[in-house]
């Protein structure tokens, strides 16, 4: 039979195999594996004990030791190799209180989350499959395994998993699972904001989130994650009100829909958009999940750019837009409020198309760009403060097409400019036509 998984993944069950134990793989590997999606990363489970996979390979690290896992490094790619167990006692809602090892393979299967996820496969490609998550996987369906009340009462990371798959496999949760979850709903209040960003992350860059709004727009499960997380919310119901065809091109939205980071900004800042949140909002959701920096101020540089709506812009404010960026965000935002107008990224009419034809002739892309350097002003006798003053002024010039983006003629314009500079020393130059706001010249 042909093998599915790369060589790096079957060395390591062929290895537990040939030194007497069982080895399979389990979990999201298996289910992807069936539904032809590529594998995000490979997860082994065996009946060796933790100390035995890790004298039975050069290579490992023990990161997770205390749950049974042990990251084997094969063919340079790490791999997660968990000792078959059973977990115990939970009371916190999110960590069992006791793993303990069993030699039983079905009941490693039990203690995971949905029967999609509980499959598990044999080097051999035999499947073990006692809960019937081949039958799930072919109704599309995420079901518990064992009983939903007890298994989102253990976890409620289960919660936003169930979710997150549903909206990524383009799934419906069985009937009995999508009650229970919100039962268990108020248990969410006590998930790390960590734990909640990586899987609201996931949500966001999921394929498939405009399908499943009808369930993700249910204020149950919003409410316990608190304000910062809940102000996603009014913006998913606000959707869930739009036509479907509307919502499915959707996938239009991020430049490279393949592109995973881009779908789950993209997505982000159309729920925050939709539901009228603040600036500040944004960076409350970023912060709370634990998010960078810099995703945090993706988001609240593409709002403010929405908000300062590009379709009644001038081409100068356009150019000074595109010369100050971040370029990512104004073009993120173009193609949001394309969207909430219906206009295909494509059209004549869109923000997205004006964009790209305005910075294919700009004048002045970046301020790197300008054909004179501050070495060439001081070498004008300008000094201190006046250079920037000079410089400003000269970018103005350039982007208002006042002046070309030429040494000469920079040149000549600063000694003009700079004229009155020279005497007296402490005279601060006005530049014509200069926003106030304008930053980013004195790297030039
Ligand atoms: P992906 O790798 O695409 O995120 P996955 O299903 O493999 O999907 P992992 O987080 O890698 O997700 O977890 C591996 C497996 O561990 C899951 O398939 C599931 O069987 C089990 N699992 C993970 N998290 C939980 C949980 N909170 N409760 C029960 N089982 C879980
Ligand atoms: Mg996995």
């Amino acid at each position: 039979m042909e093998k599915p998984w790369p060589s790096f993944v079957s060395t390591v069950l062929q290895t537990l195999q040939k030194s007497g134990f069982e080895a399979m793989l389990v979990g999201g590997c298996v289910r992807d594996g069936l539904l032809q999606r590529r594998a995000r990363d490979y997860d082994v489970a065996t009946n060796a004990t933790p100390h035995q996979v890790m004298s039975l390979f050069p290579k490992t690290a023990s990161t997770g030791i205390q749950h049974g896992t042990v990251t084997v490094i094969s063919k340079g790619q790490p791999i997660e190799v968990t000792t078959y167990r059973v977990d115990l006692g939970y009371s916190d809602g999110r960590h069992p209180e006791k793993v303990c090892f069993t030699p039983n393979l079905v009941e490693d299967l039990a203690r995971r989350d949905f029967t999609i996820n509980a499959i598990a496969q044999d080097l051999q490609g035999r499947f073990i499959d006692p809960y019937q998550g081949r039958v799930d996987l072919g109704r599309q369906t995420i079901r518990c395994v064992g009983s939903p009340t007890i298994r989102f009462q253990e976890d409620s990371l289960r919660i936003l998993r169930a979710l997150r798959l549903a909206a990524e496999l383009a799934f419906s949760i069985e009937k009995t699972t999508f009650y229970e979850m919100l039962n268990a709903a108020p248990l969410l209040a006590k998930l790390p904001g960590e734990r909640v960003g990586q899987e609201l992350w996931r949500l966001a860059a999921a394929g498939h989130w405009f399908e499943k709004l009808q369930s993700l727009a249910n204020i149950t499960f919003w409410e316990p994650l608190g304000p910062a997380v809940s102000s996603l919310q009014p913006g998913l119901a606000a959707l869930s009100r739009e036509n479907e065809i509307h919502q499915k091109a959707w996938l239009t939205v991020p430049e490279n829909p393949e592109d995973s980071q881009q779908r789950a900004l993209a997505a982000l800042i159309t729920w925050l958009w939709a539901g009228k949140q603040s600036l500040e909002s944004a960076e409350a959701l970023a912060r709370h999940c634990g998010w960078s920096k810099a995703i945090g101020n993706t988001l609240t540089h593409t709002l403010a750019m929405m908000q300062d709506d590009p379709a009644v812009w001038s081409i100068l404010d356009w150019r000074i837009h595109l010369y100050e960026g971040p370029r990512e965000s104004l073009g993120l935002a173009c193609r949001i409020l394309d969207w909430f107008a219906g206009l295909d990224p494509g059209a004549a009419n869109s923000r997205w198309r004006l964009c790209q034809k305005i910075w294919d002739k700009h004048p002045l892309q970046t301020p790197r760009a300008l054909s004179i350097t501050g070495e060439d002003l001081i070498h004008l006798g300008l000094q201190g403060q006046n250079i920037g003053q000079v410089k400003k002024a000269l970018v103005a010039a350039v982007l208002s097409e006042r002046c070309p983006n030429q040494r000469q003629s920079l040149l000549t314009l600063a000694r003009e400019i700079s004229q009155p500079l020279a005497y007296p020393q402490n005279e601060v130059l006005e530049p014509t036509n200069t926003p106030e706001s304008w930053h980013g010249w004195e790297q030039g």
